[in-house]
Protein backbone atom coordinates (compact mmCIF):
# COMPACT_ATOMS: atom_id res chain seq x y z
CA UNK A 1 0.00 0.00 0.00
CA UNK A 2 0.99 3.73 -0.68
CA UNK A 3 2.46 5.44 2.38
CA UNK A 4 0.42 8.15 1.93
CA UNK A 5 -2.57 5.84 2.04
CA UNK A 6 -1.30 4.11 4.97
CA UNK A 7 -0.25 7.25 6.94
CA UNK A 8 -3.73 8.66 6.41
CA UNK A 9 -5.53 5.39 7.25
CA UNK A 10 -3.46 5.31 10.59
CA UNK A 11 -4.81 8.33 12.07
CA UNK A 12 -8.33 7.54 10.93
CA UNK A 13 -9.18 9.49 8.23
CA UNK A 14 -11.08 8.15 5.26
CA UNK A 15 -9.91 8.88 1.97
CA UNK A 16 -10.79 10.81 -0.68
CA UNK A 17 -8.92 12.07 -3.77
CA UNK A 18 -8.68 15.61 -2.05
CA UNK A 19 -7.45 14.95 0.89
CA UNK A 20 -5.01 12.24 -0.96
CA UNK A 21 -3.66 14.65 -3.06
CA UNK A 22 -3.75 17.78 -0.59
CA UNK A 23 -1.55 15.65 1.92
CA UNK A 24 0.76 14.06 -0.95
CA UNK A 25 1.77 17.67 -1.94
CA UNK A 26 2.90 18.20 1.35
CA UNK A 27 4.40 15.58 2.36
CA UNK A 28 5.95 15.02 -0.96
CA UNK A 29 7.85 18.42 -0.84
CA UNK A 30 8.23 19.32 2.92
CA UNK A 31 7.74 23.21 1.61
CA UNK A 32 5.49 25.77 3.68
CA UNK A 33 2.29 26.19 1.51
CA UNK A 34 -0.43 28.67 1.48
CA UNK A 35 -3.89 27.38 0.66
CA UNK A 36 -4.15 28.93 -2.29
CA UNK A 37 -1.02 27.48 -3.73
CA UNK A 38 -1.59 24.43 -2.73
CA UNK A 39 -5.15 25.06 -4.73
CA UNK A 40 -3.30 26.04 -7.73
CA UNK A 41 -0.90 22.85 -7.96
CA UNK A 42 -4.11 20.22 -7.69
CA UNK A 43 -6.79 21.97 -9.51
CA UNK A 44 -5.37 20.09 -12.76
CA UNK A 45 -5.31 17.15 -11.23
CA UNK A 46 -8.73 17.27 -9.64
CA UNK A 47 -10.94 19.44 -11.51
CA UNK A 48 -13.72 20.79 -9.99
CA UNK A 49 -11.89 21.00 -6.20
CA UNK A 50 -12.39 24.45 -4.66
CA UNK A 51 -10.74 26.50 -2.70
CA UNK A 52 -13.11 26.15 0.28
CA UNK A 53 -12.02 22.35 0.24
CA UNK A 54 -8.43 22.68 0.31
CA UNK A 55 -9.35 24.56 3.41
CA UNK A 56 -11.74 21.67 4.71
CA UNK A 57 -9.04 19.41 4.01
CA UNK A 58 -6.55 21.18 5.61
CA UNK A 59 -8.12 21.91 8.84
CA UNK A 60 -9.26 18.37 9.04
CA UNK A 61 -5.46 17.16 8.27
CA UNK A 62 -4.76 19.46 10.63
CA UNK A 63 -6.92 18.57 13.08
CA UNK A 64 -5.41 14.59 12.70
CA UNK A 65 -1.70 16.39 13.62
CA UNK A 66 -0.47 15.29 9.98
CA UNK A 67 -0.08 18.92 9.47
CA UNK A 68 0.93 21.86 11.04
CA UNK A 69 0.24 25.92 10.03
CA UNK A 70 2.40 28.30 10.65
CA UNK A 71 1.95 32.21 10.55
CA UNK A 72 5.26 33.25 9.48
CA UNK A 73 3.60 35.57 6.78
CA UNK A 74 1.35 37.95 8.61
CA UNK A 75 -1.24 37.74 5.97
CA UNK A 76 -1.67 34.51 5.44
CA UNK A 77 -1.37 30.77 7.07
CA UNK A 78 1.43 28.49 5.85
CA UNK A 79 0.46 24.21 5.77
CA UNK A 80 3.52 21.85 6.35
CA UNK A 81 3.86 18.13 7.04
CA UNK A 82 6.28 18.21 9.49
CA UNK A 83 4.47 18.81 12.95
CA UNK A 84 7.14 18.14 15.56
CA UNK A 85 8.07 22.03 16.87
CA UNK A 86 10.88 24.00 14.76
CA UNK A 87 11.58 27.42 14.55
CA UNK A 88 11.01 29.08 10.71
CA UNK A 89 13.29 31.79 8.54
CA UNK A 90 11.62 33.65 6.07
CA UNK A 91 13.51 35.69 3.37
CA UNK A 92 12.29 39.51 2.64
CA UNK A 93 13.70 39.15 -0.58
CA UNK A 94 12.67 35.96 -2.41
CA UNK A 95 9.61 35.12 0.37
CA UNK A 96 10.74 31.66 0.72
CA UNK A 97 10.39 29.98 3.96
CA UNK A 98 12.87 27.50 5.51
CA UNK A 99 12.76 25.35 8.64
CA UNK A 100 15.73 26.91 10.78
CA UNK A 101 17.32 23.67 13.06
CA UNK A 102 19.44 25.25 15.60
CA UNK A 103 20.95 22.34 17.95
CA UNK A 104 19.88 22.24 20.20
CA UNK A 105 18.06 24.91 20.57
CA UNK A 106 17.72 25.73 24.21
CA UNK A 107 13.97 27.13 24.11
CA UNK A 108 12.41 24.08 22.29
CA UNK A 109 12.88 21.61 25.37
CA UNK A 110 11.11 24.77 27.66
CA UNK A 111 8.21 22.84 29.40
CA UNK A 112 7.13 25.90 31.86
CA UNK A 113 7.88 29.36 32.01
CA UNK A 114 6.73 31.83 34.89
CA UNK A 115 3.63 28.94 35.65
CA UNK A 116 2.79 29.13 32.16
CA UNK A 117 2.84 25.68 30.71
CA UNK A 118 3.98 25.68 27.32
CA UNK A 119 2.18 23.55 24.50
CA UNK A 120 3.65 24.84 21.21
CA UNK A 121 6.85 26.35 20.56
CA UNK A 122 7.89 27.73 16.94
CA UNK A 123 10.02 31.32 16.44
CA UNK A 124 9.94 33.32 13.53
CA UNK A 125 13.43 34.86 12.11
CA UNK A 126 13.26 37.08 9.51
CA UNK A 127 16.34 38.35 7.23
CA UNK A 128 17.46 37.40 3.87
CA UNK A 129 18.42 34.04 2.77
CA UNK A 130 21.79 32.16 1.97
CA UNK A 131 21.04 32.06 -1.85
CA UNK A 132 20.09 35.92 -1.99
CA UNK A 133 22.94 37.25 -0.29
CA UNK A 134 25.28 35.46 -3.03
CA UNK A 135 23.11 37.93 -5.31
CA UNK A 136 24.97 41.29 -6.02
ZN1 LIG B 1 15.88 34.66 -0.50
ZN1 LIG C 1 8.63 23.98 8.96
Amino acid sequence: MDEIVSTLKGKGIKITPQRLEIYRILAGHNKHLTAESIYERIKAKIPGISLATVYTVLEVLKSKKLISEIRIKFDKSCFESRTDMHHHFLCTKCGRIFDIDIPPCPTLAEKEVNGHLIEKIGGYFYGVCSDCRKKP
